[in-house]
């Protein structure tokens, strides 16, 4: 018998354009919470985010934000959730962990910089996150 548990070492690669439009969004949004769907794939631990999503039906305010996942489409290409921390730091608060959706929640804390953005799994550890750098124009 000679079982062995692989661990799998989970992160999360979100591309730069994402990053951007994420920060962006982040602050169009402010002082209220900015909160989309992550778009992606996931592979033997590694998520890889290559596009966003608004959601339907959300509503947020300066204290939180959410929407109902009853009224999102099932979609397999949705890994998780990223939203904005206006006033706090960029850490799942207990709301957030009982509101996770999918396989990571992405939190960006202000004043939304590449380094106020983190990534957090179901039970609130962080996942490390890389910033893939920018695609070269063709
Ligand atoms: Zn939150």
């Amino acid at each position: 018998m000679f079982f062995k548990k692989i661990k799998i070492e989970r992160k999360v690669i979100l591309k730069r354009e994402v990053l951007d439009s994420i920060l962006s969004y982040c602050q169009i949004k402010h002082p209220n919470e900015a909160v989309l769907i992550l778009k992606g794939k996931s592979k033997n631990g590694t998520i890889t985010v290559d596009g966003l999503v608004i959601p339907p039906f959300s509503h947020s305010g300066p204290t939180f934000a959410g929407f109902p996942h009853s009224f999102l489409p099932f979609d397999m290409s949705y890994v998780g959730m990223v939203h904005s921390h206006p006033s706090g730091p960029a850490k799942p608060s207990i709301t957030d962990l009982h509101n996770f959706f999918g396989l990571v929640s992405v939190i960006v804390g202000y004043p939304y910089e590449e380094k106020s953005v983190f990534a957090w799994d179901s039970s609130g550890r962080t996942i490390p996150l890389t910033i893939t750098p920018e695609t070269p124009p063709s």
